[in-house]
């Protein structure tokens, strides 16, 4: 059987993104500027990395990941709490887009799925699309569930001390 034919992983009530309806396999086929808005949603794994503070070398353009959470970011459901309405609270919030992505690229983590489909890289096999269940993500100890720190309880000085590196 071809990859292409085959079905759907079954619905997972748990995960708040809707991944019904989506063409099979459509992220190995589908360019990223083709999919849907449905399809493109539902290529995010969940795993909260983009949603961490990150600290920016100046001289060396170099990114540091810290478990410091944006102020929206829910610890333990591994979400935004206000996605919808985010920019409300958070107006620098990043909307990543077809257009926007090679411009985050730098930034981004190695294991973001928006990535690696920029990269023609294949989906890990934890990611929900592949697995039909949001947990495998946790699971697999590829997100941040657990790991962060709220940003309002720790002064932006002390971010550096909170520093970590991929693989998580
Ligand atoms: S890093 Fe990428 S895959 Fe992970 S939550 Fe952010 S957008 Fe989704
Ligand atoms: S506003 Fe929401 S989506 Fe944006 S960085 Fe904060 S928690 Fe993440």
């Amino acid at each position: 059987m071809s990859s292409a034919a085959r079905p759907d992983p079954p619905p997972d009530d748990d995960d708040p993104i809707d991944r019904s309806g989506l063409r099979p396999r459509y992220w190995e086929r589908v360019p990223l500027s083709s999919m849907s808005r449905g399809e493109w949603e539902a290529l995010c794994d969940g795993c909260g990395k983009c949603c961490l503070n990150k600290l920016e070398d100046e001289e060396t353009g170099e990114v540091a990941l810290t478990r410091v959470a944006c102020r929206l970011f829910d610890d333990a459901s591994c979400r935004c709490g206000q996605y919808d309405i985010r920019h409300q609270f958070v107006p620098e919030c990043i909307v990543l887009t077809a257009e926007t992505l090679p411009d985050h690229l730098y930034w981004l983590p190695q294991t973001c799925a928006y990535r690696l489909v920029h990269e023609g890289r294949p989906l890990y096999d934890w990611h929900p699309l592949i697995s039909g269940t949001p947990e495998t993500v946790h699971d697999a100890g590829v997100s941040v569930r657990g790991l962060s720190v709220p940003e309002f309880e720790v002064d932006e000085e002390e971010w550096e001390d909170h520093i970590i590196e991929e693989p998580l």
